[in-house]
């Protein structure tokens, strides 16, 4: 079945010129970058997927938002208003911005665990897990089975494993869990999204335990959207009745604004009702941050941020925006492509270990095809797999990741079907030459977050 483009709700005012290089080009730069992605200049990439994060086309009320934004170092009007806005959306009490949402894991985490501890998540993402890491706590995933088999087509795959939050409180003991976080829509499981009842019953555990409750926000608008189209009981709802009663059932959440809240940089800890750990945040983000009142952030930044909180929830926008995904994913459905299904929020998650069966785990194959649709058609996408997962941090040995995915990350706003289309192609063209495509091992790496810097080689 051809799944029809969802048109842009929106016109075109301001364009950014991108050139494709030769294929003799492209093939040189990925060698340069030492098969990177990372390492590449953003004027070497045509389509660039590496990350939906911060790459989002801001409107123009944001832009006019820019200009107004109060530069005042304290008690600004700016912050004022993105405080309101996101009280308004979240129903929190406590809102404090950070630069982006590795600073809020920062200034929150360390205040919250430490050696000997552990984190509970449906999945951490790699910052949340180096944040967890580097409190001196361990952070351990507990995903529901069908989220590691691309091909089970269920509809919220994204979803913490009730059972075995349960068995794993009790296995390492319920004070020595310190916190749960839930991960919406769950990024590293392929932006898949979660139920309201999956977090309602996480909520349950953790209030049984005595265990503090976060959402891990980033795409918590897009988790939204899907809740509505595949939980019953919510077709009628609106995204921000939704948004209310899902973080009605946490005591706090992280999140990065670069995603469902439509900025270049930014990010937020919400707390609902804490506010002695709302005083302790607050301490930890003038030493980390900045001032309170503008968390990292210039006032232009609040202003903007304020402004894309609710365009972020407005469901023409992500009709079109999810509709994006499901349009690539019904090309790849008609070309034999298995991907993380059904489509997730964010970006299609493409099985590399389906189409490079012949790799194995610790020669990335999705870093492998990664690489490949750079040369293909100046693609830039990134791993989330193994190279991503990185070595256990107490024996040094490489993880084997459930899923060897190569993610094509859409930003928000920015490409159009024709782009799209591309992408597609690409994948095509690969999928008839995979068996001639080789594996990776790496030359270098730093200790933490590997695969930002990297050095790789073919495998001879
Ligand atoms: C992006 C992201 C983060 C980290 O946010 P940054 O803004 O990149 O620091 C944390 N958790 C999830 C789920 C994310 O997608």
């Amino acid at each position: 079945m051809d799944i029809r483009y969802v048109p842009e709700p929106f016109r075109i005012k301001m364009v950014e010129t991108i050139k494709m290089l030769s294929r003799e080009e492209r093939e040189m730069k990925i060698a340069e970058a030492k098969y990177n992605m990372f390492s590449l200049k953003g004027e070497d990439v045509y389509i660039d997927l590496l990350t939906d994060s911060g790459t989002n086309a801001m409107s123009q009320e944001q832009w006019a938002g820019v200009m107004r934004g109060d530069e005042a170092y304290a008690g600004g009007t700016s912050y004022f208003k993105l405080v309101e806005a996101a009280q308004d959306i979240f129903g929190y009490e406590y809102i404090q911005p950070v630069h982006q949402g590795r600073a809020a894991e920062k200034v929150l985490f360390g205040l919250l665990m430490g050696e000997g501890q552990y984190s509970i998540s449906n999945m951490h993402f790699d910052t949340t897990r180096a944040h967890v890491e580097l409190s001196g706590a361990r952070a351990i995933d507990c995903v529901v089975a069908e989220a590691a088999d691309p091909t089970v087509r269920a509809p919220f795959k994204g979803n913490m494993d009730i059972v075995k939050l349960e068995e794993l409180i009790n296995k390492y003991g319920p004070d020595k869990v310190k916190l749960v976080i839930m991960t919406i829509t769950n990024n590293s499981a392929g932006g898949q999204p979660v139920s309201v009842q999956n977090i309602r019953e996480t909520s349950e555990i953790c209030k049984k335990y005595n265990i503090k409750f976060c959402i891990d926000a980033a795409r918590y608008a897009e988790n939204a959207y899907f809740i509505k189209q595949r939980e019953p009981g919510y077709e009628n709802k609106s995204i921000k009745e939704i948004i209310k009663e899902v973080f009605s059932y946490a005591d706090m959440f992280t999140m990065s604004a670069k995603k469902d809240s439509i900025v270049n940089m930014g990010g937020l800890i919400g707390i609902k009702n804490d506010g002695k750990l709302f005083q302790l945040c607050k301490g930890r983000t003038i030493s980390f941050e900045g001032f309170t009142t503008y968390g990292g952030l210039s006032g232009r930044d609040l202003e903007s941020l304020a402004i894309g909180l609710y365009e972020g929830i407005d469901e023409n926008y992500l009709r079109y925006r999810i509709g994006q995904m499901e349009y690539l994913a019904g090309r790849l459905d008609k070309a034999g492509i298995a991907y993380q299904s059904p489509v997730g929020g964010h970006g299609v998650f493409v099985d590399a270990k389906a189409m490079f069966p012949h790799i194995p785990y610790n020669e990335f194959p999705g870093q492998a095809l990664a690489i490949e649709l750079y040369k293909e058609a100046g693609i830039r996408t990134c791993d989330i797999g193994s190279y991503m997962l990185g070595n256990d941090p107490d024996t040094g040995e490489q993880l084997h990741a459930d899923f060897e995915f190569t993610r094509l990350a859409i930003p928000r706003r920015v490409y159009t079907q024709a782009h799209i289309d591309i992408m597609a192609d690409a994948l095509i063209a690969i999928k008839e030459r995979a068996n001639t495509v080789k594996g990776y091992r790496i030359t270098w790496e730093p200790p933490i977050l590997r695969h930002f810097q990297a050095s790789l080689e073919p495998v001879k």
